[in-house]
């Protein structure tokens, strides 16, 4: 699996366990929520939540104070299994849920969030405390930002709001103003020798930050004047990157600072390409259906599984509103299928082959079963919010799932 889809998968995991934490509800203010930083020691937290614990020994409300004390027992001998933070820091969420009647379930959550906690936080409530990892489910789409002129050059990196320098550096391009003995001509020429050099550099040290990052969806230049434009139009950048730039944009700087006006000059031009993306390759997919040999597409759960096996699929496109279940089952005759039904279903269907009851063996969430088997055939996958027609259109008229394909199965 490449790296690309692991954060993908790991992003969506934690995308779905957020959705079922933001919508528990305690009978009382007895649900706990700890966000622990990365530079923070364990035992600091652990010393912590025993002062919680003997200070809940005062609640008054008996089922109450039971519950936050065995809340925060909980987390207790969960944190004993880490002998450090991890690098993003860790949240736990611990209380008692209620299910019917006065019957109670514990549910516990351990999260490593996918960027990190800055600050350590205690809270106990009726509903578990989300507010700071919301944000971090939202897509971070990334792009390339380089910043130059004639003196300084800034390479970075767009990630969701975050801007991350990767690399800045002064030109050793002569001023014009020439010392005293040499020729007018010589100086010219050697100024020109030095100034493409620079720029070749520009366009390696981008090719080195780029040109693995398959995801990102476009390349930002910014900087005063028409430097910009050149480096662009004599093709100093690698052809596979001059493809993504989006467009040169001015600004001021050519530092640290130029890569933040660049953003925010780009603004719409970004919100635009976030926008379109998914809307891109919705309708890629219809153009493809509408040809008349059915195209490089497919759709519906059952060809997609058949095509991704054969090594046909390019991109999976699945929708983030499936809410399906991949189960594997066993019937009273040994044998052994598998399924797909709703998730909230408890019951197991009967065996397919023969009709007897079955048990189940295994469930998986749809979305996780598919990135696997995209991933044993190098198959992409790109998940697809249902918030835009596009991605309605997907979860509606194709059950969710759809495919590009490289190429047709006869
Ligand atoms: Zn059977």
């Amino acid at each position: 699996m490449s790296d690309d889809s692991n954060v993908d998968r790991a992003k969506y995991d934690f995308k779905k366990a957020m959705q079922e934490i933001v919508d528990l509800r305690g009978r009382g203010t007895e649900l706990i929520s700890v966000y622990v930083p990365s530079n923070r020691q364990i035992s600091d937290v652990q010393a912590y939540l025993r002062n919680e614990y003997s200070q809940s020994s005062n609640i008054k409300s008996k089922s109450t104070k039971k519950n936050v004390m065995g809340a925060i027992e909980s987390i207790m001998s969960r944190l004993k299994t880490y002998r450090t933070v991890p690098e993003n820091g860790l949240v736990l969420f611990c209380g008692e849920i209620p299910t019917s009647g006065d019957q109670t379930r514990m549910v516990q959550y351990v999260l490593e969030p996918p960027e990190s906690i800055s600050t350590f936080l205690y809270r106990c409530d009726s509903t578990f405390y989300t507010e700071p990892l919301l944000d971090m489910i939202v897509d971070k789409k990334s792009y390339g930002l380089i910043v130059l002129d004639r003196s300084e050059a800034s390479i970075g990196i767009l990630t969701g709001k975050k801007i991350i320098t990767l690399k800045n550096f002064d030109s050793l391009v002569p001023r014009k103003h020439r010392q005293g003995g040499q020729s007018a001509q010589r100086f010219e020429r050697l100024i020109e020798i030095a100034a493409h050099e620079y720029f070749k550099k520009i366009g390696d040290s981008a090719t080195e930050a780029f040109l693995d990052k398959t995801e990102l969806l476009g390349i930002l230049i910014g900087g005063p004047g028409a430097t910009k434009d050149f480096f662009v139009k004599e093709g100093y950048l690698h052809h596979e990157l001059q493809k993504k730039v989006v467009d040169t944009f001015d600004t001021g700087y050519t530092d640290e600072y130029g890569l933040k006006e660049l953003v925010e000059t780009a603004k719409d031009a970004i919100t635009d390409m976030d926008l379109t993306r998914e809307k891109d390759l919705i309708q890629k997919l219809l153009a493809e259906i509408r040809k008349a040999d059915g195209g490089l597409a497919a759709y519906g759960e059952d060809e997609v599984r058949h095509m991704t096996e054969m090594g046909a699929v390019d991109t999976m496109l699945l929708s983030e509103g499936l809410r399906l279940s991949r189960l594997s089952l066993k019937c009273s005759n040994g044998h052994v299928t598998k399924v797909t039904q709703k998730s909230h279903v408890e019951a197991t269907p009967a065996c397919k082959e023969c009709g007897s009851s079955t048990d189940l063996m295994e469930k998986m969430d749809i979305v996780d079963e598919l990135f696997e088997l995209a991933a044993t055939m190098s198959s992409k996958v790109e998940l697809i919010s249902d918030d835009s027609e596009e991605g309605e259109l997907l979860l509606r008229a194709f059950g969710g799932i759809a495919a590009l394909l490289r190429f047709r199965v006869g």
